[in-house]
């Protein structure tokens, strides 16, 4: 889960490093590091390493002095910036590792799931370890392969990745250095993304895109079980037999700008405020001469035949992602009268799942890289249903291993809490769902005119509720300290309410908990006191009178409320403390604005508790191992 980051060029690696390990904070930041291989000659540190628990501004400070003073000087390096998975968060813990005598270093993101078998097998060979980490294990590994007499591949370091790489089982994107070869930098995926990015004079890896962006926006997109050795003035590709390979570079059109605050507090108020253009350019990007065009990569005859083809969809997703399939669930039965199911991606790659040919899988993924759905897609492709991935990452690997991609143009999400992805996920499930209905004849012409205009006006309508802040971000001072908060809704706005307990929970940290408003009175109505805040979203004007049932039944217990609705009448005036009015649309597509005013309440609650609400403890943004 966590961001490595390395660099061979003409510049002083460190300042480098640590500048591009803040681009991927988000991906983990209990502990950071750096490892240079040293050009002081006479020095006895053959690589510098420098490490510590916390965020990077404090491996920052440590070294300040050392910067001063030209005491890290080198021009090869790699960086790390940790989320645990094996062992606290501790100095000892963090990246980069070496073996015993320090001559090799290493950066890892993933799991090495045989580690413990690997470990006592080196103690037995009379290695001391220093961390708990699984990681360690790769470094003593690589030592053993690059020093043992007899290893075929002794004194050879590239050949020693390929040794060790064969006894390792799990996940990695590894970074790698070695005092010998002071002009190098070796690096080999699998599972866990990687990039290498092309400079002049100068070339880079990284586990995300925003990292290199500052020196250079073409990059290659490592495959699975690829390795690249990268030099000061080319890089050299390898396929995972360690044979040569060309590989294509790719050029990022986005800018940096996008990746950086522009003037908000935070990244999460940020991508909140960039949903009506995230929504207007996802559908832009899709529609062409009036109809939906899903890509030009996309022959539409074969995706028609298979639309026409599908008995079954299956949604499989994790967190947000879960979340925008449970509202998608409803607008394919709505649209195309398709059944659909969905499942949590790491329940549905163990439970034997029954899928075949005429199955369309679904998987969401922000980042494309999050291994319990990529795991859930293989496992589906392997039962010969066709895949549909929506993501919004261009080369990463849930996109390259579908047979058609969809992407959302949110641009590069940065803070952890998903936001402007959530809503640009809906949008695309959307566009699936009505084009499911029209090739299967389900809704005819005029009926897929109205939704797609309703899905283009849906981007003003965001703007409307952004503009219109000042009332949430009022209720969220009062109520911030609330013990217990529940969202309620029906339907849509039942699925919709996961969605949004859970941005509060990330974020806020409070206790906070969704239910299908009809559930409350068979359970959840115990808990309910004057300690507890229920908020409801009400979008169907069908279902308002039940919902002020609902409401009223939690009033009468001590509980405070607010409603998110479309209702225009007042209806709502009564029941509630509070009523955050959002625009009507289409109500099979409201969920993309309903969402919006319980991001804020999110965010608002998050700052005024004195959180970092980019940074919620114990989360990662793309959730690269199991
Ligand atoms: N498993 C490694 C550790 O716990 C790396 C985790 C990560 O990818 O952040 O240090």
């Amino acid at each position: 889960m966590c961001g490595i980051v390395g660099y061979v060029g003409e510049k002083e690696a460190t300042p480098v490093l640590i500048n591009s390990l803040k681009k991927l904070e988000y991906r983990g930041y209990d502990s950071a590091g750096i490892a240079v291989i040293n050009s002081v000659a006479d020095s006895d540190e053959s690589i510098i390493v420098r490490k510590c628990k916390g965020a990077i501004k404090f491996l920052e400070e440590k070294i300040e002095n050392e910067l001063v003073r030209n005491a890290i000087n080198g021009n090869v390096g790699i960086g790390h910036t940790r989320w645990a998975t094996h062992g606290e968060p501790s100095d000892l813990n963090a990246h980069p590792h070496t073996n015993v005598s320090g001559t090799i270093a290493i950066v890892h993101n993933g799991i090495i799931e045989n580690y413990a078998e690997l470990k006592a097998w080196l103690q037995a060979k009379g290695v001391v370890f220093k961390s708990q980490t699984d990681t360690e294990v790769i470094a003593h590994l690589l030592n053993y392969f690059y020093t043992q007499e007899d290893s075929p591949s002794k004194g050879d370091i590239f050949k020693s990745v390929q040794c060790a790489r064969q006894k390792l089982v799990g996940s990695y994107a590894l970074g790698v250095i070695c005092k010998d070869y002071p002009d190098r930098l070796i690096c080999v995926r699998k599972e866990s993304p990687l990039i290498v990015g092309l400079g002049q004079n100068e070339n880079f890896i990284a586990s995300d895109v925003p990292a290199v962006l500052e020196y250079t926006r073409d990059v290659l997109f490592l495959e699975q079980d690829e390795m690249a050795v990268l030099y000061c003035d080319h890089v050299d590709s390898y396929n995972g037999d360690g044979e040569k390979i060309i590989r294509k570079s790719f050029h990022v059109d986005w800018d940096l700008s996008s990746a950086e605050k522009g003037g908000y507090a935070h990244f999460m108020l940020k991508e909140i405020f960039e949903q009506p253009k995230a929504l207007h350019d996802t559908l832009a990007a899709h529609i062409k001469d009036g109809g939906l065009t899903f890509s030009q990569e996309i022959n539409p005859e074969e995706f028609n035949s298979m639309i026409h083809n599908a008995k079954r969809i299956v949604i499989t997703a994790c967190g947000t992602a879960y979340h925008a399939g449970m509202v998608g669930k409803y607008t394919f039965e709505k649209f195309a009268r398709i059944p659909t199911v969905v499942d949590v991606a790491s329940e549905f790659r163990y439970r034997d799942p029954i899928l075949d040919k005429n199955d369309v899988f679904i998987v969401v993924s922000q980042s494309g890289e999050t291994a319990d759905t990529l795991a859930a897609l293989r496992l589906a492709k392997s039962k010969g249903a066709k895949i549909i991935a929506i993501t919004n990452c261009v080369g990463s690997t849930v996109s390259r291993e579908s047979d058609y991609v969809i992407y959302t143009l949110a641009g590069p999400e940065i803070a952890v809490a998903s936001t402007k992805a959530y809503t640009t996920q809906l949008m695309c499930l959307y566009m699936l769902a009505i084009q499911f209905g029209f090739i299967r004849g389900e809704i005819d012409k005029d009926e897929y005119r109205k939704v797609l205009d309703a899905l283009q006006a849906v981007s003003k309508k965001a703007q409307t509720i952004l503009d219109n802040q000042t009332e949430i971000q009022k209720f969220a001072s009062m109520q911030f300290n609330k013990e217990k908060i529940f969202y309620i809704g029906r339907q849509f706005d039942s699925a919709n309410s996961l969605e949004s307990a859970l941005k509060l929970k990330e974020v806020s940290y409070m206790h906070c908990e969704a239910f299908a408003a009809g559930e409350l009175k068979h359970g959840p109505i115990a808990l309910v006191d004057k300690n507890t805040l229920v908020i409801a979203i009400a979008t169907e004007e069908a279902l308002y009178e039940k919902l002020i049932s609902n409401i009223i039944e939690v009033k009468s217990r001590g509980a405070a409320t607010m409603v998110i609705t479309n209702d225009d009448t007042g209806i709502f005036n009564e029941s509630c403390d509070s009523v955050i009015s959002i625009p009507k649309t289409d109500f099979y597509l409201e969920s993309m604005l309903s969402v919006i005013p319980a991001q804020l309440f999110a965010y608002y609650c998050s700052v005024s508790r004195g959180n970092d609400p980019d940074k919620p403890r114990n989360l990662a943004k793309s959730v690269t191992v199991e």
